[in-house]
């Protein structure tokens, strides 16, 4: 799957200290958190993790963990990083 051009991330990479500095005053810590997160997923800050096909074992390669990689059992959702060929 190709990723688009700019994602949310990036946005929040970008312009997300300038956004918190103008909205602080109600701003609530749950917002800056999944901020953070966001910011934060699929980059070396989160560690990495190597991509494998779960039938053949074939190696998609390293990639960024994402934020959602602990949520899988909380939350139900998937990060994308099971696959088969
Ligand atoms: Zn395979």
């Amino acid at each position: 799957m190709n990723r688009p051009a700019v994602e949310v991330a990036d946005i929040l990479r970008a312009l997300g200290s300038r956004f918190i500095e103008r909205h602080q005053s109600w701003l609530r810590v749950q917002q800056l958190k999944v901020m953070r997160a966001i910011s934060r997923c699929r980059t070396a800050a989160l560690g990495g993790h190597i991509d494998k096909c779960l039938r053949c074992g074939k190696d998609w390669g390293l990639s960024f963990n994402s934020c959602l990689m602990g949520s899988i059992s909380l939350w139900g959702v998937s990060c994308g990083n099971l696959r088969v060929c």
